[in-house]
């Protein structure tokens, strides 16, 4: 169980100066972990701090017991080994870190600093060997937007409030590689009989949380509401890329299928559990006319204190804007503690038939929607599948992505009281298909 201690300190400071800026991502209380190589060496596990990274299992034979254990295990190239020791490793590991890093041990500077990497002078990789992918439809406000281009008198089919609802996603899809080569498929353009094998024009982002899991659950042991945060090590951004025409045309009965499956975007960096607990907050209440949840979807605890306060922009940069020397225009601005369903409530779902997670598993949450349109997760929900195109500051207009269309997810958490913690980003630039060859 992870819970308040010294390491969320507001008032502890890093002798690493960039990790004490105001607008850090990686102050001191946060302590990320991401896969990194430099030239020529293997990759491994650091954890950030302001501008750099720490070669975590360089500075091993400092720490002790559980701390080291775990130290050692970041010389592996994913976490998976990390996770496989446990949450008192990773929480002996975060003490020794945070300690090591403050400035009450300044004289620790000398030794660490040959294990300190700027982060621009290192190459970040996938941090984690993902088995398992599963993409939720968390956000009512989404399911709604979605739903009512589709049903516009019914857009919340009837077993929205009952139960979390998911797919199985595509496990090898799920990266950190800038380019996204824009998918063909099978369309069927409007006013045609028939559909055609071309590249999809109708090319979608969607702003997501990604929950990695660190501990596995047993087969035919479903896993319970109020013990699920224990299986989850840490969470990323994520852009679940969506083509939207080929959905239309494949998803019904079964759901999404090529749509997604060819690229999922996650940021590199993975904010683990235990620099969440300030910001986790009241799951969103489920309002006056939600049906009763059946026991195993409900527990108190949890409408206490299973949502997170995680804010997530979206930003966008065409090639123009680009080759004008523009910056990203902030498209949206939304929060994962609107989601309507929790992360615990989609971990006891997925287990709630005796299937099992195994560590490295990643949940989607779906796509992130607040109530206003400077919320809205995707672009179909923003030009409303569209119909109503958005103008980029060069004038030009976007329904859907162009190729040279860069799309930057940035999430962080803030509260009054406890210092900044941020994701860093989730990016990726679409490419034509011809580019791929
Ligand atoms: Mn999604």
């Amino acid at each position: 169980m992870s819970k308040l201690n010294a390491s969320h300190d507001p008032a502890l400071r890093s002798w690493v100066e960039s990790a004490d800026a105001a607008d850090t991502d990686f102050s001191i209380q946060n302590l990320p972990f991401a896969a990194f190589s430099r030239q020529g060496e293997p990759i491994r596990i650091g954890v950030g701090i302001g501008d750099q990274i720490v070669d975590v299992s360089a500075l091993s034979e400092w720490f002790d017991g559980d701390a080291r254990a775990a130290a050692r295990a970041c010389a592996q190239p994913v976490l998976n080994c990390l996770m496989l020791l446990g949450t008192p490793a990773r929480q002996a590991l975060r003490a020794a870190l945070s300690e090591m890093l403050s400035t009450r041990q300044v004289k620790n500077a000398a030794k660490v600093r040959d294990a300190l990497y700027g982060q621009d002078d290192v190459q970040l990789h996938l941090p984690v060997r993902i088995g398992g992918y599963t993409d939720f439809f968390s956000s009512i406000e989404h399911a709604e937007n979605a739903g009512r281009l589709f049903r516009p008198n019914a857009p919340l089919l009837p077993n929205y409030k009952h139960l979390p609802i998911a797919y199985n996603g595509r496990a090898n899809s799920v990266g950190c590689a800038m380019e996204i080569a824009r998918p063909a498929g099978q369309i069927r353009v409007d006013g045609e009989d028939k559909p055609c094998y071309l590249p999809s024009q109708r090319l979608d982002y969607e702003v997501e949380l990604g929950g990695y899991i660190g501990t596995a659950s047993q087969p035919g042991r479903p896993v319970q509401v109020g013990d699920a945060w224990d299986y989850f090590f840490g969470f990323s951004l994520l852009n679940d890329w969506s083509a939207r025409d080929i959905q239309a045309w494949e998803y019904q009965p079964l759901g999404p299928f090529l749509a997604k499956s060819f690229a999922t975007s996650v940021s590199p960096w993975v904010v683990t559990v235990d620099a969440l607990v300030p910001y986790r907050v009241a799951a969103r209440d489920r309002g006056p006319e939600a049906p009763t949840l059946l026991p195993h979807l409900h527990d108190a605890a949890d409408r206490v204190a299973g949502g997170v306060n995680v804010s997530l922009e979206l930003h966008v940069r065409s090639a123009r804007m680009v080759a004008e020397g523009r910056s990203p225009m902030l498209l949206s601005q939304g929060n994962a503690s609107t989601l309507y369903w929790t992360f615990a409530q989609m971990l006891a779902h997925h287990t709630s038939n005796g299937s099992a997670v195994d560590a490295g598993d990643l949940l989607g949450s779906g796509t992130v929607s607040g109530a206003d349109r400077g919320a809205w997760g995707s672009l179909l929900e923003i030009t409303r599948g569209g119909a109503d195109p958005l103008i980029l500051p060069t004038g030009e207009l976007r329904t859907f992505l162009a190729d040279g269309d860069e799309v930057v997810i940035k999430g962080f958490c803030e509260r009054q009281g406890f210092a900044r913690i941020g994701f860093g980003q989730c990016r990726g630039v679409i490419h034509s298909v011809a580019a791929r060859a």
